[in-house]
């Protein structure tokens, strides 16, 4: 193939050459290549205190009871803002008597170390302390969406075995209520606020927030935690299919500890602001383990997308790291920069994207929005924290996903008929993105399914089911998800790279591209395309747009047929499901559509 590194799209954009700005801190990680040489995994031990007397590792010591010891105690830890404006600040120490207090509620319950917790709510205050406290108590926790229906939250819940779910009277009326019979396991569900609803009160094993935690004490000793101890339950996005269930240990907070140093620059003192949903493992590792194991406050923000209300908190709140999708800096860039003249945003020092691939487009306009790139950085459910980076030290290749991390080491390869795996060490061939195992946040299996767990390991490697390439300068480039990526007369083309194209039209704010079977090429390339604002629909902008991909890509590449969508079905974390337009597309069964969002409208 002779498409260079980034594809045509990606030549247009230059790299943004990083200088540094007078007053900002030094980046953590100023040398990337120099660390990645000298770096060892034991020490990043030194960033975290280990519980005392030597009994082990636990995420919630790290995050949370170590900052008392180091005089961080009155530093707030989350700031809450809550979807009427409602402002909740807890400290550190707080956060450490809360968490306390929850995890010998579970105690006191009768769970055991290793059973498991389940938490469904919005992003509520009590949502951080039950998932800390429970990781204190060493149960382990899986947070769910709380957007799941009753379908999607029952085969969870009977998945990882659910001892206890905390949630919301409102949610429990509605969506769990009915499945308590079903879901034999769970004898504990707590609800939030002050007492039991009259209406619920006869339900069994209710229990009322306010209440079991008035009774507990705020003192709690942690007890003895082996590091591989397991933390987390997280269940993937749903993007290609059936959700898989990864299991996490307390190890991880060791990658969680460099990531967010390295990752997303975290300097003490820091706001820090990560819009995921903790139902999401972004909203987890980086919503909430990461920046309080890096000792920064914390803003959790209750309320969905809102692009002047995003804007309202990054300015109000000086904001100086913040943590998103691409799914809303293409939402914002629909609305164009008009909407951010006059605000001061002069706190804002890092931008940072994730969970999908991040256009060229999307880098550029961060510049022109924000005066700021966004650093795009990929990992994944399994990977537990961020492997590849564009970090804040390095020259940015807009639509690059960056470079390793240090104590990661990532390599394109080819499966093999044998069953091994070799190592493509020419730049720039598309092969499966690959990490050598292991790392500390690795993922520790998958629930009820070994053998695909054990699939995943090759030779040494964990298999990511991400294609990608690396260029000359060691810089990775996302070209697709293995099941996603179309194969066309010999070219295997990215939709990636195909959507990046789009995007750079005017009048397109999203784009979703698939393969249709094709009798003589394999496949042709089918566009689904979403309008920005202003735009018609029609004859006469699908030829137009035709012609620009031909333009950017060549014939081969660019798409024969493109579908004017009024928004792409997009999975609860934000990403396009590609597998569902297809579905829908060719009349096959649509599939687990239990992390779908939003519906297309033709
Ligand atoms: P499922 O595994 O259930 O299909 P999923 O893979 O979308 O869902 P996640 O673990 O939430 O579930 O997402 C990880 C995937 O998201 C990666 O494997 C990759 O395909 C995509 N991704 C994440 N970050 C990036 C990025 N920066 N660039 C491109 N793709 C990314
Ligand atoms: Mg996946």
């Amino acid at each position: 193939m002779t498409r260079s590194s980034g594809g045509e799209a990606a030549e247009r954009f230059q790299r943004i050459v990083k200088q540094p700005r007078p007053g900002m801190p030094t980046p953590n990680l100023p040398d990337r290549a120099a660390e990645c040489a000298r770096f060892r995994w034991e020490d990043a031990a030194a960033l975290l205190d280990g519980l005392p007397d030597g009994a082990g590792l636990n995420i919630a010591h790290e995050a949370v009871d170590r900052h008392l010891r180091h005089g961080r105690g009155d530093r707030c830890a989350i700031r809450w803002i809550g979807k009427a404006g409602q402002r909740i600040e807890l400290s550190y120490a707080e956060l450490a008597r809360q968490t306390a207090r929850f995890a010998q509620v579970l105690a006191a319950l009768g769970l055991a170390p290793g059973e498991r917790v389940f938490v469904l709510m919005g992003r509520l205050p009590e949502l951080y302390t039950a998932v800390l406290g429970a990781l204190k108590a060493r149960c382990a926790v899986s947070p769910l969406f709380s957007a799941f229906g009753p379908e999607p939250i029952a085969t969870r819940c009977e998945m990882g075995d659910a001892r206890v779910l905390v949630t919301t009277p409102e949610l429990y009326r509605r969506k769990v209520r009915g499945l308590r019979e079903r879901l034999g396991g769970l004898r504990h569900v707590i609800l939030t606020g002050a007492a039991l609803p009259a209406d619920l009160a006869a339900d069994p094993g209710l229990h009322a927030w306010d209440d079991l935690m008035a009774r507990a004490s705020p003192d709690y000793v942690i007890g003895p935690t082996d590091p591989e101890t397991v933390s987390l339950i997280h269940f993937t996005s749903g993007t290609t299919g059936r959700p898989k269930g990864a299991i996490h240990v307390h190890q991880a907070v060791l990658a969680h500890a460099v990531t967010g140093r390295w990752a997303l620059d975290l300097h003490d003192g820091d706001v820090y602001w990560c819009t995921a949903d903790p139902g999401w493992v972004t909203g987890t590792s980086y919503g909430l383990i990461a920046p309080l194991v890096a000792g920064v406050t914390s803003v959790v923000v209750e309320a969905e997308f809102d692009a002047q209300a995003w804007y309202d908190v990054l300015e109000r709140e000086r904001v100086n790291v913040w943590y998103t999708a691409p799914t809303a800096i293409r939402m914002m860039m629909k609305l164009g920069t008009d909407a951010l003249r006059g605000r001061d945003l002069s706190a804002l020092r890092f931008m940072a994207s994730v969970g999908e691939p991040l256009n060229p487009e999307g880098v550029v306009w961060g510049l022109e929005a924000f005066g700021l790139p966004f650093h795009d950085n990929w990992w994944q459910t399994e990977t537990g924290g961020i492997m590849i980076a564009n970090t804040a030290a390095m020259d940015i290749q807009p639509g690059s996903m960056g470079q390793p991390l240090p104590g990661i080491t990532a390599a394109i390869v080819e499966r093999r008929p044998d069953g091994h795996v070799a190592v493509l060490d020419e730049a720039g061939r598309d092969g499966e993105l690959a990490l050598k195992a292991p790392w500390p946040s690795m993922m520790r299996g998958y629930l009820h399914e070994e053998a695909r767990y054990r699939k995943c390991f090759v030779d040494g490697w964990y298999l990511t089911g991400d294609l990608a390439r690396c260029d000359a300068e060691g810089y990775f480039w996302f070209v697709g998800r293995a099941d996603d990526v179309i194969k066309s007369a010999g070219h295997l083309i990215g939709p990636f790279e195909v959507e990046s194209a789009l995007m750079e039209h005017p009048a397109v704010a999203e784009a979703g591209v698939i393969g249709i079977p094709d009798p003589t090429v394999g496949e042709v390339v089918k566009a689904f395309v979403a309008l920005k604002p202003g735009f018609e629909a029609g004859e006469a902008l699908n030829r137009e747009l035709l012609g620009h991909a031909r333009k950017r890509l060549g014939a081969a590449v660019a798409p024969k047929a493109i579908d004017f969508r009024s928004s792409l079905p997009r999975t609860r974390s934000g990403k396009i499901m590609r597998r569902l337009l297809k579905a829908r597309e060719l009349g096959l069964p649509e599939g687990d559509l239990s992390t779908l969002e939003n519906d297309e409208q033709p």
